[in-house]
């Protein structure tokens, strides 16, 4: 199967193509064609299947269909992983002039707030510094978020970001998608996943 046999746009194709992508993986081909349909999903799948690119493309794809301001939030348990992150999303979503914003924990918050303040399309973060945000930084609102990805879920919970996880849920909107993914499913990621998604399908690799 090709990218395109999975539903997506021929510009993404484009963009997969130039990075080298020749064809889905077996967790993007699984996980691609049921996001597209709008529903919540858990994937289970670790850090080198490609699942960045099987969460990636269906939110890009969704915001060519409809631009829109503060779009989604990935949300990721280290530095190094949301930095990943952010970079593939500016990778596939460079020929539709994404804007994407990394949050991270230890690095200045006034520089992010400005950064939140120019209305990036996506938001990569780590939790405890986009709570900070969420709480502090004014004018920044993630009411009409579209799309939430809660990245590598299990690891989130192990770093007991859970209690923060719950805080920043509060701040958005429920009419949203849902992603998880985690490499392992445990009771924390359960009860998460119930606080969080609806009536979700469930991917693994
Ligand atoms: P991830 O599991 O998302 O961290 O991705 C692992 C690596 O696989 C990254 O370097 C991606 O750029 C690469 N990758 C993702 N999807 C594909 C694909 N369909 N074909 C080849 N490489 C890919």
């Amino acid at each position: 199967k090709t990218f395109a046999d999975l539903g997506i746009v021929e510009s993404l194709c484009e963009a997969c193509e130039r990075l080298g992508y020749k064809r889905p993986t077996p967790i993007q081909e699984q996980a691609i064609p049921l996001a597209l349909q709008n529903r919540d999903l858990i994937g289970i799948a670790e850090t080198g299947s490609g699942k960045t690119a099987a969460f990636a493309l269906p939110i890009l794809q969704a915001l060519l269909d409809k631009p829109q301001p503060l779009f989604a939030l990935v949300l990721a348990p280290t530095r190094e992983l949301a930095a990943q992150i952010a970079q593939a999303f500016e990778a596939l979503g460079s020929m539709i002039s994404l804007r994407c914003a990394l949050i991270l924990g230890g690095l200045d918050m006034v520089q992010q707030a400005i950064a939140l303040g120019k209305k990036p399309h996506v938001i990569v973060a780590t939790p405890g510094r986009l709570l900070d945000h969420l709480e502090k930084t004014k004018g920044f609102s993630l009411r009409n978020l579209k799309y939430l990805v809660m990245d590598e879920a299990d690891r989130l919970l192990d770093m007991d970001f859970g209690p923060i996880l719950e805080k920043i849920l509060k701040f958005l909107p429920r009419e949203r998608r849902t992603f998880l993914f985690s490499a392992t499913m445990s009771s924390k990621v359960e009860s998460l996943q119930r606080a969080s998604l609806r009536d979700p399908l469930k991917v693994s690799i």
